[in-house]
């Protein structure tokens, strides 16, 4: 009788487990896709017809890219953000899925703001097989998995790494990633990924001078990155606008656990010569949108890649923090012009 009992009141525990882990994301882990999904699924249900959640395309192995749209009004200009295009860098879809759940639920008087008088676009998982890879068979993979067509001692070779993959002064970077086997392999030619085209497909539908801002999220190193990657000698024509804007990011973002970033053309920071092709300096440079940068989110090396989850809800108050001040900033510039 009491082991009936235990098996009962087992199976009500594991019952009520399974059925709060649908409510909604939690910061205190890590997720993977189906729950990532999941969540967009539950905003659209939830704040309809403010919500609308997009498939943008397939990967090479078949799983949709999602994007949710968030609009409060007609009219709005918009704000983008991409996440986990590198598949590894798992704090970058944490991080800005849970700033777009403050954006929704916060009663911050700045955020709501946001919400109202700007378009907001999330695509959490660029690439969702590297992704899906990470979590079920290798924690430190980075490009997608289409195979390459090459092989070396380990056997074939699979992916591109999908940020150095964009048709905008592709391969032009000094750094050998030629190699169709290695960690940051830009591809046999430019734009030749499905989850990049997808990207570039939904992005070309907009009208010109719709989208103001472009985050790509990263990490790490705590940056905020600007074109161009692929250089060190040629500036962008607004590059010194980009750079106030950005500091607007950095002097925000430091305020709660003193966080510094630094700001900068990605061809003169961290990076250097290693980053051409990526996704803020096609966005900038042949879509014209006037800041395009790459914000590279904790830590400085200590844990890196691996960022322990407990440090999650830090990162996403930094971002969200660090978006504040940056939109001030673009407006102060005039990139960005609310629509009150
Ligand atoms: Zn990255």
């Amino acid at each position: 009788m009491f082991i009936a009992w235990l098996l009962l009141f087992k199976s009500l525990i594991a019952f009520i487990l399974v059925n709060a882990s649908v409510v909604g994301l939690e910061w205190t882990q890590y997720h993977n896709l189906d729950e990532i999904y999941e969540w967009l699924s539950e905003l659209e249900t939830k704040f309809s017809p403010l919500v609308t959640v997009y498939t943008i395309g397939y990967s090479y192995e078949n799983r949709p890219i999602k994007a949710i749209k968030i609009s409060s009004q007609p009219g709005n200009q918009a704000i983008f953000m991409e996440s986990n295009i590198h598949a590894i860098e798992w704090i970058s879809s944490a991080a800005s899925t849970c700033f777009v759940d403050k954006l929704l639920h916060s009663d911050d008087k700045n955020l709501q703001d946001l919400l109202l008088r700007y378009d907001w676009f999330l695509v959490p998982v660029m690439n969702p097989d590297g992704f899906t890879y990470t979590h079920e068979i290798n924690r430190w993979w980075r490009k997608n998995r289409k195979p390459t067509g090459f092989s070396n001692e380990t056997g074939p070779c699979y992916g591109t790494d999908l940020n150095r993959n964009f048709n905008y002064e592709w391969k032009k970077s000094g750094f050998p990633i030629s190699d169709p086997c290695d960690h940051w392999y830009h591809g046999s030619g430019p734009d030749t990924e499905p989850e990049v085209l997808a990207l570039q497909n939904f992005i070309n539908q907009f009208e010109d001078d719709y989208i103001r801002l472009y985050l790509a999220m990263h990490a790490y190193g705590n940056f905020v990155l600007l074109p161009y990657g692929h250089t060190s000698d040629i500036f962008p024509p607004n590059y010194d606008q980009m750079m106030r804007i950005a500091q607007g990011f950095a002097d925000a973002a430091i305020k709660s656990y003193n966080t510094t970033f630094q700001c900068g053309a990605s061809g003169l920071l961290n990076y250097s010569g290693y980053v051409s092709g990526d996704a803020k300096d096609w966005i900038y440079a042949v879509k014209n949108v006037p800041f395009a940068a790459t914000i590279e989110l904790r830590d400085n090396g200590r844990y890196g890649f691996l960022l322990p989850a407990d440090q999650i809800v830090e990162v996403c108050t930094e971002l969200t923090d660090g978006m504040v001040g940056l939109i001030k900033a673009a407006e102060m510039e005039r990139v960005l012009t609310p629509k009150v």
